[in-house]
């Protein structure tokens, strides 16, 4: 099956699954299933760690808070680092994202990172990154790195939209950098790192995803359109983006999956609440003094998960005016 078999089966299935959440009582089964997983999910490990090598970052993106981040800059210490990756390692977590709110190739210590949590056993070991910074020589030591993915966004398909959405990145080189990659990894014979290339949803690229789907499908290992996210109300959205991915009737906001699915580590060893706590207003413990397992199972995490369950989202202060819970899949529960 080529590449456009598989967006047109998807697309079935999108309609077709839009027709079923649609129905007034989807929210009944819907509900019931939230209840049951969350119980699971909170007595299990973390299904994803997020670690913040570092939070500095080379662009200014549109839809980012990060230009207005007030948090000191910095990058985590291999100390700290090697007793995190432990601590994951005793809880079985079975996937580590390098990322936090920088980009990963500022990180001197990335490649380190990479093999010291490959050597450590994490199954998944993946980056995201803005790729302007993805030259030759870094993308040779990735690949020898052991890294598992890495994952980028490049939601344009001309030079004018791309950087009218990424200020401080240049579209030719980001293109190129990508393009060059893959090609790289292929005649190394690698497989690994597999390439993601995403699609943010914003008012300035809409007429452009069809030529993205064109431009990526043959070349990536996959590809995704996302919907841009208000950062905990940091950033505004235009309406119609959340609009468009709500479904009317039978709806149910459901709790935010993020505090069942993942925990987020700042470069000092603060736990956020989210990866969308960029400033850290929300903080679990810090792992420093503390250790993940308890910080998963801390009473502050509980007390926030119970204030979703309970449909009192907005008794979280972080979480009132976030735009995640309403532009998560209805059918996101089903898949955790
Ligand atoms: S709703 Fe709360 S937990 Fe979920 S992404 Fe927003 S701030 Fe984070």
């Amino acid at each position: 099956m080529n590449y456009k078999d598989n967006i047109k089966k998807s697309r079935f299935w999108n309609q077709s699954i839009k027709l079923i959440v649609n129905t007034s009582s989807y929210g009944i089964p819907y509900k019931m299933r939230v209840h049951h997983r969350a119980h699971q999910l909170a007595i299990n490990p973390p299904l994803l760690v997020d670690i913040e090598g570092t939070n500095v970052c080379n662009a200014k993106c549109i839809m980012c808070p990060h230009p207005k981040m007030k948090r000191e800059k910095g990058i985590m210490e291999w100390e700290l680092f090697k007793k995190i990756v432990d601590d994951c390692v005793y809880l079985e977590v079975p996937e580590v994202s390098l990322n936090g709110f920088g980009e990963p190739l500022l990180d001197s210590l990335l490649i380190d990172r990479i093999k010291y949590l490959k050597k450590s056993g994490i199954p998944i070991v993946r980056i995201y990154t803005n790729a302007g910074l993805l030259k030759e020589r870094i993308a040779e030591e990735l690949i020898h790195s052991g890294l598992d993915s890495i994952n980028t966004c490049i939601d344009g398909v001309t030079k004018d939209v791309f950087e009218r959405i990424r200020p401080g990145l240049d579209f030719d080189i980001v293109e190129k950098n990508v393009q060059e990659f893959i090609r790289l990894r292929n005649k190394m014979g690698k497989k690994k790192p597999e390439v993601f290339i995403g699609f943010l949803r914003l008012a300035e690229n809409k007429a452009e995803w069809n030529a993205f789907v064109n431009r990526w499908s043959p070349v990536a290992d996959g590809i995704y359109r996302a919907i841009p996210s208000n950062w905990a109300n940091s950033v505004k959205l235009t309406p119609i983006l959340i609009d468009d991915f709500r479904y009317q009737k039978g709806y149910y906001k459901s709790p935010c999956i993020f505090l069942w699915k993942m925990i987020s580590i700042q470069y000092n060893g603060d736990v956020a609440l989210c990866c969308r706590d960029y400033e850290g207003k929300f903080i679990l413990g810090n792992l420093q003094e503390s250790n993940l397992k308890d910080i998963w199972h801390s009473k502050k995490l509980k007390t926030a998960r119970q204030f979703h369950l309970d449909g009192n989202i907005e008794r979280v202060s972080l979480c009132a005016n976030c735009s995640s819970p309403d532009s998560m899949s209805p059918t996101i529960w089903w898949r955790v």
